[in-house]
């Protein structure tokens, strides 16, 4: 393509409503425009680099054995209703009337339509396994868009859903699935990690994330060098500590003190002059209406996933303060787990502590010395907190290591979620109706750009790694009016655009200066530069726009070069 006649508006200045870099590059290099809230078009030089993470998606799924759909955008309300999701999911569900007052929605997801379409195809085990899959738009309406393609409302998401007759070919299903996502990151040229996962709003059982390691991504990860454990934040698991034997003769007289107004941690450690280690932190939840306490140490925070998760509840609050009154019979800051009319839970940060301060549960006292068993019981010990960089590997007892990423994928086993709901049902080999076993698999393909800027950029602009690259290579002669510099850029542009090679010639009639500004803000991976001292031997200079790698070489190596590149993609 001449540079002269792409449409390639770039910006020099940072647009005033981007906050991260990925955004900011975007638009600057002329790859996106933004339509409305969260809506953005794609402008070729971004729409190339889309098509091309589609194309290694494509190609790795397709490797994998799934078979490319494509599904509508406009869902009828009913198959959300059967699964049940039609009030569950909240408001990044757009719901709309058509002109028959039909109520439907902008698809967010496809479980509900694909688990339809399978459950009319599918009769006998023998049709399966199945892995249907479709690289599509999806709206969700998001509450806060931003970041560009990071968070939109409108996406091109591929989706994928695998179908099998139980749940240990659906576990196959699911290792391939995550082997070929590994696949198609690592062609991407992208430093990411799976990690453990929460399941969210989509449901199922077991899930991993694929992160792409970016300082900026909105995800934090736990991870473990030693032994490779790998887990989102929010699901990080802490090991249970050992269990030490009692000291009961340590146990020190509890006592009550009047505490006038000392409600947070902070203030009894300085009222008491007690560390927040020797505190027990009572916090009252609402599990589906219910209150339920849990006890932390003071140093540290109760993570509610986990806790959620635990109880297996649908929604979880905090209580609200009739609810505190009503099981502890004191209000907020005071409560504690000596008499709480509650099931009570403790973290196991607790396990082996003694002689500690807790919530009197009466307004302006604290205890003293409290001790589990001879003060309070509790239902169990569990792992109900946030994990900290200082907390062992909770598989191997390694150093845990944090580090922030962008979630571009994520695979979920669903087990039989959707089918049950929906009656996805085969015969087995004796003829008996079963449901079948499901997995569903997406990557946002918008996010992975986004996060492979985040990753890779400088001060000039974007760093494409070349498998994604809009372009391979720029060719720039210094000066367009110089004839044999014209000509030499001519033919070598020929010659790989021929070749299969994605080649810019920047044919401007611009100051070499400002072709190389404009070269390393979009971020070709390659750039050919033809001036007269090196072209009056016979040679071009090819530089990385990665390493900042600068070579003479003669045109006839120059292709060579890159099409050996090229070829190891
Ligand atoms: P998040 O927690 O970031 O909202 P999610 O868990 O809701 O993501 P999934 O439902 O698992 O996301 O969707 C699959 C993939 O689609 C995500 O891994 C992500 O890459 C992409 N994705 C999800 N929401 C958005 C969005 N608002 N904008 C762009 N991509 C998105
Ligand atoms: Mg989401």
């Amino acid at each position: 393509m001449r540079y002269s006649q792409m449409f390639l508006p770039t910006l020099k200045e940072i647009p005033s409503d981007a906050e991260v870099i990925s955004h900011q590059l975007m638009l600057r290099a002329g790859m996106i425009r933004k339509l409305t809230s969260g809506v953005y078009s794609y402008l070729p030089m971004g729409y190339r680099v889309i098509r091309k993470v589609e194309q290694i998606i494509r190609e790795e799924m397709n490797r994998a054995g799934a078979q490319e759909i494509f599904m509508p955008t406009v869902q009828p309300a009913e198959l959300w209703k059967e699964s049940g999701r039609w009030n569950f999911y909240g408001k990044e569900l757009l719901r709309f009337r058509d002109r028959k007052d039909s109520e439907c929605c902008l698809g967010p997801t496809h479980e509900e339509v694909v688990t339809d379409i399978v459950r009319n195809g599918v009769k006998s085990y023998r049709q399966l396994p199945q892995n249907l899959y479709q690289i599509q738009t999806k709206f969700r309406d998001e509450i806060r868009p931003r970041f560009g393609l990071m968070r939109c409302r409108e996406f091109s998401m591929k989706d994928a859903y695998s179908f099998d007759i139980d749940t240990v070919n659906a576990d196959l299903s699911y290792q391939k699935m995550f082997a070929a996502y590994n696949r198609i990151f690592e062609r991407c040229g992208l430093k990411f990690r799976p990690v453990e996962a929460d399941t969210g709003s989509i449901g199922g059982s077991y899930s991993h994330e694929f992160l792409v390691i970016a300082d900026s991504g909105e995800d934090g990860m736990a991870y473990c060098e030693g032994c490779g454990y790998a887990a989102n934040l929010e699901k990080a698991e802490i090991a249970r500590p050992e269990e030490q034997a009692v000291d009961v003769s340590s146990f020190l007289t509890r006592e009550e003190i009047h505490t006038p107004e000392v409600r947070t941690i902070e203030e009894v450690c300085a009222f008491l002059q007690v560390r927040p280690e020797n505190v027990i932190k009572t916090l009252v939840f609402s599990a589906d209406g219910v209150p339920v306490a849990v006890l932390v140490r003071g140093d540290e925070e109760v993570n509610e996933i986990k806790v959620k998760n635990y109880l297996g509840c649908d929604i979880l609050e905090m209580a609200m303060d009739d609810m505190i009154q009503a099981a502890a019979g004191s209000p907020r800051g005071f409560v504690g787990p000596i008499g709480i009319k509650c099931r009570t839970l403790a973290d196991y940060s607790l396990m082996n502590l003694t002689n500690m301060v807790v919530g009197a549960n009466r307004e302006d006292y604290h205890l003293k010395n409290v001790n589990f068993e001879r003060d309070f019981k509790v239902a169990a010990f569990a792992d109900l907190r946030v994990v900290r960089e200082s907390d062992p590997c909770p598989r191997c007892a390694g150093g845990i290591h944090f580090a922030r990423g962008v979630e571009v994928g994520h695979v979920f086993k669903l087990g039989t979620k959707y089918s049950k709901a929906m009656k996805a049902i085969y015969l087995d080999k004796n003829g008996k109706e079963q449901y079948m076993v499901m997995g569903c698999y997406g990557i946002g393909v918008g996010r992975t750009v986004a996060a492979c800027v985040e990753q890779y950029h400088d001060d000039n602009g974007i760093i494409w790694p070349l498998a994604i690259a809009p372009f391979q290579v720029i060719i720039t002669p210094v000066n367009m009016n110089d004839q044999d510099l014209a000509a030499a850029a001519e033919n070598l542009y020929a010659d790989l655009s021929s070749q299969g090679v994605e080649v810019i010639l920047d044919d401007r009639d611009e100051r070499a200066g400002v072709k190389f500004k404009d070269a390393d803000l979009i971020g070709i991976p390659l750039r050919v530069t033809i001036g007269p001292k090196n072209l009056a031997a016979g040679n071009v200079e090819i530089k990385n726009r990665k390493s900042g790698e600068i070579n003479i070489l003669s045109v006839e190596e120059v292709k060579k070069f890159i099409l050996g590149a090229i070829r190891q993609l």
